[in-house]
């Protein structure tokens, strides 16, 4: 089954967002549960929570996929900066309650200059404050490009954060591979796909991988750079993704883009990614 969906605007509510979804052709979708800058969260309304839960289950949706704020750094240098991450997350996994059995998507986080060794149990100590609240739902790290002083660029870096949290049983925590970020990162899905989910299942486990970004580039490979393009248009190219959504170890997790589109675009990406996927 594809489940394929795009980055929705959580202006009107849970049923709005399934809404447009069906509307651009989506059975899943990626929001943000409070203003992506960190802001207040919005409140819950239960009557919609219902409308939506319904929706999903009337058009088969596969989990859907909230995204913490980008604001949220679990490695700053700063503490006050890493005690708001901590609130902000936890916050953020009482919400997910409202709508069981999905994902919650983070990034590690930027070290800041005070490096990967200060910044990975740093990152493990919030994972390991906050991961009680997810009582169903997957946490998930997504992989990092590596710009500046990005934590989680390499899986290995992520099987680490995840090796050492107490609550990460496979389907508590997990990762959310972003194909721009990875690409820029230097992992190769282009020419060598097959190798790089080898080493992703040896270091980090396919069982942990619960969720996809599907971007182009706008950069070249290993560039370690996080500038996302439009389907095609970019360095890894629409043959490329197209061969991506097709491998067989990838079937059945849900895929959001994070395309720099309206809807309407990401209306034509969905329809073309669809038109190009062999069910099996
Ligand atoms: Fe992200
Ligand atoms: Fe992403
Ligand atoms: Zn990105």
């Amino acid at each position: 089954m594809l489940y394929l969906g795009c980055h929705l605007s959580n202006s009107a509510g849970f049923e709005a967002m399934g809404k447009t979804a069906l509307k651009v052709g989506a059975n899943t979708f990626q929001f943000f549960l409070r203003n992506p800058r960190g802001g207040a969260a919005k409140d819950i309304n239960p009557d919609d929570v219902a409308a939506f839960l319904k929706l999903a289950k009337d058009n088969n949706f596969g989990k859907i996929l909230a995204h913490a704020p980008y604001t949220l750094n679990p490695c700053s240098k700063d503490a006050n900066t890493r005690d708001f991450a901590r609130q902000v997350f936890a916050d953020d996994l009482k919400r997910m309650e409202y709508i069981p059995h999905n994902l919650y998507n983070f990034h590690p986080g930027s070290h800041v200059g005070q490096g990967v060794t200060v910044a990975v149990p740093q990152i493990i100590e919030i994972l390991d404050d906050v991961m009680p609240e997810a009582k169903n739902t997957t946490v998930l790290l997504e992989t990092m490009s590596g710009k500046g002083s990005e934590v989680g660029s390499t899986f290995e870096e992520l099987a680490e954060i995840i090796s050492r949290t107490k609550n990460n049983a496979p389907n508590q925590l997990g990762v959310c591979l972003d194909t721009c970020h990875v690409f820029s990162a230097g992992y190769d899905i282009i020419n060598r796909l097959d190798e790089v989910l080898e080493h992703f299942d040896r270091v980090i486990g396919l069982e942990r991988l619960h969720a996809i970004h599907l971007n182009d580039s706008m950069t070249e490979f290993n560039s370690h750079k996080d500038r996302h393009e439009k389907i095609g248009l970019g360095s890894l190219g629409k043959d490329g993704i197209i061969r991506f959504i097709n491998h067989p170890a990838l079937k059945n997790i849900p895929i959001n883009l994070e395309t720099p589109n309206e809807l309407d675009g990401y209306a034509a990406e969905i329809d073309l990614l669809r038109g190009n996927y062999k069910e099996c």
